[in-house]
């Protein structure tokens, strides 16, 4: 039987629905379907690679460079009070979903926040807490604003 199709590679590929937020050739920015808080952001390589382990550094570059825009568009649209980044390797560490990814959890003090939902949001909530998030970019216009 064949393998079940990786959900992160389907998403990339538009065969699986996500509220997007960026994309360019390398990388994807899209919210979480069981957000631990509203505007919980996932960023992903296009590629697939399992984990940190497997990832090649263009990806990861090219991650952590959309993590740093992201966080500042995020910022910009969502004012959160702290901002926590998350990246799990392995299911020993709870990683559920084995496409690597970066989480962007946006945080209020005294929040008490897991990493993971337990409920998932309703599409149109997401896609337009995506639109806002998406609407605060380009990057250097929000570094310059902070
Ligand atoms: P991790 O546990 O670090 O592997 O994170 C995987 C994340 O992917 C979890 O926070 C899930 O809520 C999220 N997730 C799973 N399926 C989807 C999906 N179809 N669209 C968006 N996020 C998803
Ligand atoms: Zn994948």
């Amino acid at each position: 039987m064949a393998e079940s199709p990786c959900i992160f590679c389907e998403i990339v590929a538009r065969r699986a629905p996500a509220a997007r937020i960026y994309e360019d050739e390398a990388v994807l920015v899209f919210l979480d379907l069981f957000p631990a808080a509203p505007g919980h952001t996932l960023l992903i390589p296009k590629r697939h690679y399992e984990n940190l382990y497997e990832a090649d550094e263009p990806s990861l570059l090219a991650v952590t460079a959309a993590a740093r825009h992201a966080a500042h568009a995020l910022r910009r649209a969502r004012s959160p009070e702290g901002l926590t980044v998350v990246q799990l390797n392995g299911a020993a560490a709870g990683q559920t979903v084995f496409h690597y990814h970066v989480h962007l959890i946006p945080r209020r003090h005294g929040d008490n926040l897991r990493s993971h939902g337990r409920v998932a949001a309703e599409r149109g909530e997401l896609e337009s807490i995506a639109g806002e998030i998406a609407a605060a970019y380009p990057v250097d216009e929000a570094v310059e604003e902070a």
